[in-house]
């Protein structure tokens, strides 16, 4: 039987809450981390309607895009519908979990779906973020060196781009002297000691830190670790904001707009002049997008489809690029799908269940 952590801590090895933007609020929002999973249900909106929906197929844990509650609540009186859906899932034993900006942050989340469904090629992050990666420098007797790397390596550190097992050495030598409480793996107390021994430098995300820190104090044989920490302020390829990509083959624009209303299920697309007669690099941001625009122009892509955008910042496309407009749900909701895709892969022995219930709130009269 798994239990609730286990699931939250899958998902938090997919999308670590650290990326998680400083308004959000993903994680577990409601619910017992110990509680026995019956079945998951996955969602883009957390609502009543939707803990009735677990309640009837018989799921104990709802795994939504949004979080439920953003600030804090004082008063649990049912006023509104955030204090209602979390009491309702509280008096029913329902765990609401979220999975929110920090999935919108990683390659194989929230926009790296929607460049799925629209056949993008060549798909990476539109804004890499900095200040997400550490450089961690260790020195180590030369023969245990390998060892040591081994156990970084398997804990997430050297990771660059398509290339594992990354990192740099050079030799020299190490001095130190144990006093009389030291238990040296080299050398004797009071004495002056020379060893050689390797420099390490190897880059690994900084949400990894204390799990590679762990690691290194297991490796090392010294009992007294020396490290140098920093967190750098390089971009960190695999984590930010957005997606670009390639479609296979340009397509006009009209075909374009035509795909695309196909290929999201789309009512409508609000869209800025159709400033280009071909479109083939496509940038992408799932929710509220605006303020990747720059970006996307800078990646030289042709349109930016994303949701939310305000009639002032339709001007801001320029002449540069065309902003389409697919509205914040219709843009999301293939997130069910991808977080069904995962969750049932790694968990075979209980449902993950897709919702069924239309949580989005605008509806259009055509
Ligand atoms: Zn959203």
């Amino acid at each position: 039987m798994s239990k609730i952590k286990d699931i939250t801590n899958f998902l938090e090895t997919l999308a670590p809450l650290s990326l998680q933007e400083s308004y959000d609020n993903a994680g577990l929002i409601v619910g017992n981390p110990q509680t026995d999973v019956t079945g998951i249900l996955v969602t883009l909106d957390s609502t009543e309607t939707i803990v009735e929906e677990a309640l009837s197929k018989g799921c104990n844990l709802i795994v939504a895009h949004h979080p439920i509650v953003f600030k804090g609540l004082k008063k649990l009186n049912g006023k509104n519908y955030v204090e209602r859906t979390v009491m309702q899932a509280i008096k029913n034993d329902v765990a609401i979990y979220a999975t929110h900006t920090n999935l919108d942050h990683v390659v194989g989340g929230v926009n790296f779906m929607i460049a799925e469904r629209l056949g993008l090629q060549n798909v990476h992050i539109l804004a890499p973020k900095n200040d997400v990666l550490m450089k961690l420098v260790i020195f180590i007797p030369v023969e245990n060196t390998q060892n040591v790397l081994d156990a970084l390596y398997n804990a997430g550190v050297g990771q660059i781009g398509n290339y594992d097992h990354c990192s740099f050495q050079v030799r020299g030598t190490g001095s130190f002297r144990p006093n009389q409480n030291a238990n040296p793996h080299i050398g004797t107390v009071n004495t002056d000691e020379a060893v050689i021994e390797n420099r390490i430098e190897v880059i690994f995300p900084a949400y990894l830190e204390n799990q590679v820190m762990a690691a290194l104090r297991n490796a090392h044989p010294y009992e007294e670790v020396a490290h140098y920490l920093t967190l750098l302020q390089n971009q960190h390829q695999e984590v930010g904001a957005g997606a670009v990509g390639n479609l296979p083959e340009a397509l006009s624009v009209h075909d374009f707009l035509a795909y695309l209303k196909q290929n999201m299920n789309l009512n409508v697309i609000r869209h800025t002049a159709l400033v280009k007669d071909t479109i083939q690099k496509i940038a992408v941001c799932g929710g509220a997008g605006s303020f990747l625009l720059n970006d996307a122009v800078r990646a030289e892509a042709d349109v930016f489809i994303t949701a939310d955008f305000k009639y002032h910042e339709f001007f801001d496309a320029d002449g540069r690029i065309i902003i389409c407009d697919i509205g914040h749900y219709e843009s999301e909701v293939f997130t069910k799908e991808l977080l069904q895709r995962y969750l049932s892969k790694k968990f075979p022995n209980f449902a993950t269940i897709l919702s069924e219930t239309i949580t989005n709130p605008v509806n259009y009269y055509v």
